[in-house]
């Protein structure tokens, strides 16, 4: 991590110290995020690599030039080699909620720098155009206008080209590929339920073989980057590409993800007149995803985990502090979830007394959606939210939320996260061994299926557990089974 002098800041350095090329290099006005956004972010605290800025550069070249290529890909999946010359795809299909797809684009890309591929974005019925700026110049990442999904909603389970049904075929302990692969297109299924057929992906000998196939489809809702280090060559390449392993979403993500102009309009709509006069912002997401544990109870063990953790000030008894004079700044809390019961625990905490120390603390949030919803107007709202997330100084997540992971990426802050429990009746007693939230081990997302790795085919019993394969490679803190790079 290299040390920020107080100039940096205010210089805003619009490539994001080279990760990204000048604006100029795209079309004017098409990406007003690109010039502004460094004017509101602060810069990372972590360097991009020379390697990482240098494979980028070389990404783009490849994906201008391959990119126009797609309008050969077949409406049936047949793909002549001589269409596609020597371009090799990996065409990413949209899977579940915003923070699912932003880690699996995110993915898909990582295995895209690593194979020499290009990503290519489904985005029916996704508005990925809508949401995000391109992020390579003079090109686009979108499949084009003429693609025919009617023959991707058969990119399924039961689909003949499904990476572990072509391995199972050869046999369990064989891992072999057809030779060609039939219409040179392979499924990679690396939804969390495939089975361990499909997690053979991740075997080196499964590598070797899938570079002669063109085009590669990608369906997921995890974020694999870990399970990438299980091919030894990968695992090279991503230690030259992050010398500081647990930075790849963050660098990741700052690449790909910038707010499209309409969305970057109602993110400054917000945070102008709420967030941008306070000299720090924490920010808090609330995301409930089991059903032993009631919002209200969450509340409580939120706010006793910013008292706690001291993320924000306790009540002040002092009298003296609702003079006006006795303070001099604000710190802002951002709220974002479906409910809206944090934000008033909150909201009403912070009004009924004073709070210790020189700060006034407001407390902010933007949507209130309730329930988890489809469609651009909800996806617009629910990127708006993350991004002003991810502008905070400080975190606060929900356990297993990819919600959350794109926040912290994005902010480049390890969040503290809130203890998972058991049930209602045993909370106490956790909260009282393991904390009301504890800081998280890495930036890093976790990858919430991992395989159990069996590339010989030794059989049953004999597959290694991914948590002990790579001392970098840990059990998360919020997913039980799941890794993640620290
Ligand atoms: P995960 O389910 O927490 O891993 O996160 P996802 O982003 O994949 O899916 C959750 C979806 O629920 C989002 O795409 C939003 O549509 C919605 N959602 C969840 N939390 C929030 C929130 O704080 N604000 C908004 N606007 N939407 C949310």
């Amino acid at each position: 991590a290299k040390t920020l002098k107080a100039g940096d800041w205010a210089l805003g350095d619009r490539t994001l110290d080279g990760l990204l090329l000048p604006p100029k290099a795209y079309e004017p006005g098409q990406c007003i995020a690109r010039s502004e956004e460094s004017l509101i972010r602060k810069p990372s605290a972590y360097r991009p690599s020379s390697h990482l800025i240098a494979k980028l550069r070389d990404y783009e070249v490849r994906h201008k030039r391959c990119a126009p290529k797609a309008v050969h890909f077949s409406q049936n999946g047949t793909n002549s080699m001589e269409d596609l010359g020597d371009c090799q795809f990996v065409v990413w299909i949209a899977n579940s909620g915003l923070g699912n797809r932003m880690i699996t684009i995110a993915s898909a890309f990582v295995y895209a720098l690593l194979t020499d591929r290009v990503l290519l974005l489904d985005h029916n019925g996704t508005d990925i155009g809508g949401l995000y700026c391109e992020p390579f110049p003079g090109t686009s990442w979108l499949l084009p206008e003429n693609y025919d999904y009617r023959w991707m909603d058969k990119v399924v389970w039961e689909n003949d080209h499904r990476l572990g049904r072509l391995l199972q075929s050869s046999g369990y302990a064989n891992v072999t590929l057809p030779a060609p692969v039939p219409n040179n297109y392979v499924f990679a299924n690396l939804m969390h339920n495939n089975d361990e057929h499909d997690k053979r992906f991740f075997c080196g000998k499964v590598q070797r073989q899938l570079k002669r196939v063109p085009l590669l489809y990608w369906r997921s809702n995890v974020y694999v980057v870990p399970g990438l280090h299980f091919v030894y060559p990968f695992h090279r390449e991503l230690d030259l590409m992050f010398p500081e392993r647990g930075t790849v979403f963050h660098h990741m993500s700052r690449y790909l993800f910038r707010p499209s102009n309409l969305v970057w309009g109602t993110i400054l709509r917000f945070r102008q007149p709420h967030l941008a006069a306070a000299h720090r912002q924490v920010g808090l997401q609330l995301r409930i995803l089991e059903s032993n544990i009631t919002a209200p109870a969450v509340a409580d063990q939120l706010l006793a985990c910013v008292l706690e953790k001291k993320i924000l000030p306790q009540q002040s008894p002092n009298t003296e502090d609702k003079l006006l004079s006795s303070k001099t700044g604000s710190t802002a809390v951002l709220v974002t979830s479906l409910d809206e019961v944090y934000y008033q625990k909150l909201q009403n905490y912070y009004l009924d007394l004073p709070a210790e120390g020189p700060d006034y603390i407001g407390v902010h949030t933007p949507s209130k959606e309730e329930t988890q919803q489809f469609g651009f107007d909800h996806d617009k709202k629910a990127w708006v939210d993350m991004y002003l997330l991810s502008l905070s100084d400080t975190l606060v997540t929900s356990p297993q939320s990819t919600f959350g992971y794109v926040g912290q990426a994005l902010a480049g802050a390890t969040p503290w996260i809130l203890t998972k429990t058991k049930s209602a009746e045993t909370a106490e007693e956790t909260f009282q061994e393991h904390g009301y939230c504890n800081r998280g081990i890495s930036l890093e997302p976790c990858f919430h299926a991992p395989p159990l790795l069996d590339c010989k085919g030794r059989g049953p019993g004999h597959a290694l557990d991914p948590s002990s394969i790579l001392h970098f490679i840990k059990p998360c803190e919020d997913v039980l089974g799941g890794v993640k790079i620290m």
